[in-house]
């Protein structure tokens, strides 16, 4: 994996959505599956999506070597506002997952969906990403790793 990459589903945090739900509206946008690898349900209960071998659809144009996990929630509710609505057991669980993901692959970059290029006016994932990324990075003693410009240049076809 080149990226590890935080979304959030926009959903209203009164809304238990679950992986189901959005494999539903993926698939009724023609998608072949749900296009993230992992959702984080309100509770904390992580579900698997697209099986990480399989390129997912999370990031447009930027979607090969890209795991994508979700969040559910992160509208304000009841608008269309981005909020910082997460339960503290989602983001203890993004902790504990991301530490899985970064130990398996420590060169993928994690980001958040609004960090590449072209999607940077989206409210996606609706947190201060790039606090929790250096904050995750400083407990390993870590730098963030620097994008290579390389990386972000190229355009996959998957949707
Ligand atoms: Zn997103």
């Amino acid at each position: 994996m080149r990226f590890i990459t935080i979304h959030a589903s926009a959903t209203y945090p009164s809304m238990d959505i679950d992986a189901a739900e959005i494999r539903d509206w993926h698939l009724s946008r023609g998608w072949r599956d749900i296009g993230y690898h992992e959702v984080i349900r309100r509770d904390g209960t992580v579900e698997l999506g697209r099986p990480a071998d399989q390129t997912g659809a999370h990031v447009g144009g930027h979607n090969t070597g890209n795991y994508g996990i979700c969040l559910v929630g992160g509208l304000k509710q009841g608008t269309k506002i981005p909020e910082d609505n997460f339960t503290p057991a989602q983001y203890a669980k993004l902790r504990n997952r991301m530490l899985a993901h970064h130990t398996r692959w420590p060169e993928a970059i994690i980001m958040g969906h609004n960090g590449f290029p072209g999607h940077e006016a989206r409210g996606c994932p609706c947190f201060d990403w790039r606090a929790w990324r250096d904050e995750f990075l400083a407990e390993l003693r870590e730098e963030p790793i620097q994008l290579p410009s390389h990386w972000l240049d190229e355009v996959d076809v998957d949707r």
